[in-house]
């Protein structure tokens, strides 16, 4: 995994702080998964990202969009 930092805030986390969301998988993250199982490799998984206690709760109310529609609608909430 990578340092965790929150997907929206970039804020820096702390341990137990926020967590991880797995969003709807499209097909690209789909065909991640069965290069990553063929050549026994491991990484972040493109439709997972970290996020802070605060953006935590609304990336999981959005768990079931994939990723790009997730931030996309996220980054915009968050410029109101
Ligand atoms: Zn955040």
């Amino acid at each position: 995994m990578r340092p965790p930092v929150c997907g929206i805030c970039d804020h820096d986390l702390e341990e137990k702080e926020g967590g991880v969301i797995y969003f709807k998988k499209r097909f690209s993250d789909k065909v991640w998964d069965r290069t990553m199982k063929r050549i026994h490799g491991t990484g972040n998984p493109p439709n997972a990202e970290w996020f802070c206690n605060k953006h935590y709760t609304r990336a999981k109310e959005l768990q079931e969009l994939t990723i790009d529609k997730a931030m996309a609608l996220m980054r915009e909430e968050e410029q109101k």
